[in-house]
């Protein structure tokens, strides 16, 4: 054990490669160190800033020799907030990291014949910029002024964000109208160190389809002072705000939503377009970030599926259904599970907008219900599955190597889970590819779908 480095301490350090949080790996004295900000093939001069017993963090405090792929961060936020940390990384080479992480993975957890998986390029996105339909910004007052943003990492220092690469513009627009109107009506604001004031956070959500936005205060109580004046305010300036929710949250916590929402004006859902259906979204539904990638991903699971009309699919993980809604017309029967009850409303009042007969959404978890199915004599012919970052279940996963689908396709948001699941799914199924694609540019986040067969 180095017990000589301490904090702040720089050194000249040759960068090998980039770990799965995107930050360059180099070897201080034979430590591994994780090196923010660099890439590889760069020499930098790292600064240390944490020091643990078997590895170092740091950060780039300046760069001697630079990678052909550095480029300057468009955002001048890089290094202040998450969301940007593949920001100095050029496009291509951030797609062929994404790939390579899985590879990391791979290598690592060592699931049956994983030498052989065909791991094909990462789909970029036509726009790496500009991307995200969601802005949940904090709130505070910052030298005398209402500025929403995000906190620092690791911290709960506000960094006041009126513009933002990886947003779509229409949401900061929102956002810092918002503000303005905040301050203008002297709605308190709430104050983490006393606990005090009201308005915490703005959750900002667009339709790419419809442009309409739909907008949740989160308040530290129930009462909301110049409510009246707030959305008349609102309607008047930010006609596209069509449904205004306060969600209420008391007290210091970590969690941004509290167990209550009301409907303050306007409509309780904004209507997004996805695969030629329409999904009415509630505040708290879930929905991926990236509404034009968000296609590409729901095509390629189609086609990874290769549904015949006879057959019975199970959309495991469903949110509010929008892969197993987008595939009820290509399915014999449609099952899904998911254990948010107000996903599930929202999955079963989608089928019925889009006049889906076929298509059944239960609330549970994917290692409970699924057995159940299984239990009362559904055989599906087909299983996909979206889990949390989390991955499945071991349950689940003896489940349906039970249950043997004949078609299997597993969308993942975290390769390193996926890599551990992918060792039982092995045994028994073939991996065909694994697809990645990117859903988060500008971030070292990583999703991938896996095509299976299913071993004779
Ligand atoms: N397929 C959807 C949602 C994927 S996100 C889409 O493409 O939009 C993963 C979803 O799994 C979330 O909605 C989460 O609430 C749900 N979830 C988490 N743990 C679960 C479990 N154990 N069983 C079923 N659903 C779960």
């Amino acid at each position: 054990m180095d017990n000589t480095v301490k904090i702040g301490q720089r050194f000249p350090l040759t960068i090998k490669r980039l770990d799965i949080n995107g930050a360059g790996i180099g070897y201080y004295k034979r430590k591994i160190t994780f090196v923010t900000g660099a890439l590889p093939e760069e020499v930098v001069v790292a600064e240390v800033t944490a020091v643990h017993d078997r590895y170092l963090e740091a950060r780039t405090h300046r760069v001697k020799t630079p990678s052909k792929h550095r480029v300057t961060p468009v955002d001048p936020h890089y290094g202040q907030v998450g969301g940007i940390e593949l920001g100095h990384l050029d496009y291509a080479a951030q797609l062929a990291f994404k790939r390579d992480v899985v590879a990391q993975a791979l290598a690592k957890f060592k699931p049956t014949g994983w030498q052989h998986y065909e791991l094909r390029p990462t789909i970029g996105a036509a726009n790496p910029l500009h991307y995200r339909n969601k802005a949940q910004f904090q709130v505070r007052v910052q030298d005398g002024h209402v500025r929403a943003g995000l906190y620092a990492p690791n911290s709960h220092t506000l960094v006041p964000l009126a513009d933002f690469a990886t947003q779509m513009p229409l949401t900061l627009r929102v956002i810092n109208q918002l503000c303005t109107l905040l301050e203008t009506l002297n709605v308190p604001i709430y104050d983490e160190a006393h606990n005090s004031g009201i308005v915490k956070t703005l959750v900002v959500r667009e339709s790419s389809a419809t442009g309409e936005v739909q907008l949740t205060l989160v308040t530290n109580s129930e009462k909301l002072p110049h409510q009246t004046q707030l959305l008349a305010a609102i309607a008047r300036d930010l006609p596209m705000v069509v449904s205004v929710s306060q969600n209420v949250n008391p007290g210091k916590t970590s969690l941004i939503w509290g167990p209550h929402t009301t409907l303050l004006a306007g409509v309780p859902y904004i209507t997004e377009r996805l695969q030629g259906l329409d999904f009415r979204l509630s505040p708290q539904a879930f929905l991926q970030l990236n509404p034009a990638q968000t296609e590409v991903l729901y095509a390629e699971a189609t086609k990874a599926l290769g549904l015949a009309p006879h057959e019975t699919l199970v959309d495991a993980y469903a949110g509010i259904g929008t892969i197993g809604l987008a595939l009820a017309h290509t399915a014999k029967e449609v099952r899904g599970m998911e254990v948010i009850p107000e996903a599930v409303a929202d999955a079963k009042m989608n089928a019925e907008l889009n006049h889906i007969t076929n298509a059944h959404y239960e609330v549970g978890t994917a290692e409970t219900v699924f057995p159940q199915w299984l239990r009362q004599g559904f055989k599906p012919d087909a299983v996909i599955v979206d889990p949390p970052r989390a991955g499945l279940e071991p349950s689940f996963i003896r489940a349906l190597l039970k249950a043997k689908p004949k078609k299997f396709v597993y969308i993942s948001c975290n390769p390193s889970t996926l890599a551990r699941d992918l060792v039982p799914l092995s045994r028994d199924y073939q991996v065909d590819y694994i697809q990645s694609i990117d859903m988060f540019p500008q971030t070292a986040r990583c999703e991938a779908i896996v095509k299976f067969t299913r071993k004779a």
